[in-house]
């Protein structure tokens, strides 16, 4: 909900804002340059201009431009507001017009803050709140109805952020993802099998800045067609939170080394594919100047990845495995992955072969492992790897 006349739409970015002045610029400079992205992929104009703390995206479309800021990674919140001047005139005439256009009955409140030097304004944000705090009571009388202010849990709450130059009027604060703008951070290699887990996991780096260079490793007969369009499909959605910035889905063909493993091994069988993946995941990072591997996976969620079992595939590669559900329980991931988009995708029933064992190993030893898996097995991997096909993603 935005008032009457909104015209500009102002953003919060979080953790940007702690950052020494160099790095802080730097990091609001790609978050514009992100915004403008978003922008373009919707569609929709918006003049991003940078201020201290803050963006704000001047536009014609200010609930659209909202929508859009808070899918933006880096951003905290956003909130359509409308521009005055910084005198208490002009903000009480905003907020009287706020109010005969948007309130719906209940109790009230105006939260005032100011910002820039003390002697800015010839008025404190006390004065913003009782002086238009009267404003908006009189305003809900003229609506023919009883005024009653509710400081700590209002129906109706109005805002006023006062700089030195402008004032805001606004009614909602919209939360966006949070983390750090995209491209803050060096790319990850994001091993995505189209499941929950992984996509919601390749997400929560991008959050983080880092963009993702999305593997799938094709179980060939334990796969097939519509598991790899699942894991195309998810990467699509990922693909829209990074408008901007071409995406590739690396389609890496392991059909034959999964087939392989499943002839030869039994309870160790899903922790030699883990290791496998990680070496191809590996491989293709070299390539593509990618810092890391990013999987979905949780502990304890599956026998592979029992505290045990994760330090046994962990170190198939020198690179740092990211696990950012880690600590997640799946009802949690489940949520985001609702949230994000994916979770559609992810549950399409794909009718593909089981490639577990019946009684995996949940507390393996490194060295069982290695004495059973092939000898080749990562040169296999790495093989797999420089012969993978790049499909292009259209954001
Ligand atoms: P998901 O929902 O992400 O598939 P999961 O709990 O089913 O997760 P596993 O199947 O045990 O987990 O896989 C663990 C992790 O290994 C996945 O989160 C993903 O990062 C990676 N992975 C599994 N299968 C594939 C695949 N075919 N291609 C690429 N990565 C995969
Ligand atoms: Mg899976």
């Amino acid at each position: 909900m935005h008032p009457p006349d909104a015209d500009v739409v102002v953003v919060r970015h979080g953790e940007v804002g702690v950052k020494s002045e160099q790095v802080r610029r730097r990091m609001e400079d790609r978050l514009a340059e992100n915004l403008a992205a978003m922008f373009d992929a919707r569609g929709l104009a918006g003049d991003v201009e940078r201020r201290r703390n803050r963006l704000f995206v001047h536009t014609d479309r200010p609930a659209d431009v909202t929508d859009a800021v808070t899918d933006t990674f880096g951003v905290v919140s956003a909130s359509a507001a409308v521009t005055v001047d910084p005198t208490l005139d002009a903000i009480c005439d905003a907020l009287r017009a706020a109010t005969e256009a948007r309130y719906d009955g209940g109790t009230f409140a105006v939260d005032a803050r100011r910002a820039g030097p003390s002697d800015a304004h010839p008025f404190a944000s006390t004065d913003i709140e009782s002086e238009g705090g009267a404003a908006v009571w009189d305003a809900v009388e003229s609506l023919g109805e009883t005024p009653e202010v509710d400081l700590d849990d209002p129906d109706f709450r109005l805002y006023v952020e006062c700089r030195p130059d402008t004032a805001y009027v606004f009614l909602t604060k919209q939360s966006g993802p949070g983390g750090m703008p995209l491209g803050t951070q060096r790319p990850v290699v994001a091993l995505v099998s189209g499941g929950i887990d992984s996509p919601v996991a390749a997400w929560k780096a991008m959050r983080r800045g880092c963009p993702v260079i999305p593997v799938y490793v094709d179980l060939g007969d334990y796969g097939g067609p519509d598991h790899r369009a699942r894991a195309r499909a998810t990467v699509e959605t990922l693909a829209e939170y990074a408008p901007g910035r071409p995406m590739a889905m690396h389609v890496v063909d392991a059909g034959d080394v999964v087939t392989d493993l499943a002839a030869s091994l039994t309870d160790l069988r899903m922790l030699a594919l883990r290791r496998f993946m990680l070496a191809t995941a590996e491989a293709v990072a070299e390539e593509e100047g990618a810092v890391g591997v990013v999987t979905g996976e949780a502990i304890g969620q599956k026998s592979s990845q029992t505290s045990a079992n994760v330090a046994v595939t962990d170190v198939a590669t020198d690179l740092p495995v990211h696990r950012p559900n880690l600590t997640a329980d799946k009802a949690e991931i489940t949520n985001l992955a609702r949230d994000v988009g994916t979770f559609e995708d992810s549950t399409v029933d794909t009718g593909c072969n089981r490639v577990a064992p019946e009684l995996p190993e949940t507390n393996a030893s490194l060295a069982a492992v290695r004495e059973a898996e092939p000898d080749d097995l990562f040169e296999r991997a790495r093989e797999c790897a420089r012969t993978r096909t790049v499909e292009a993603i259209e954001s």
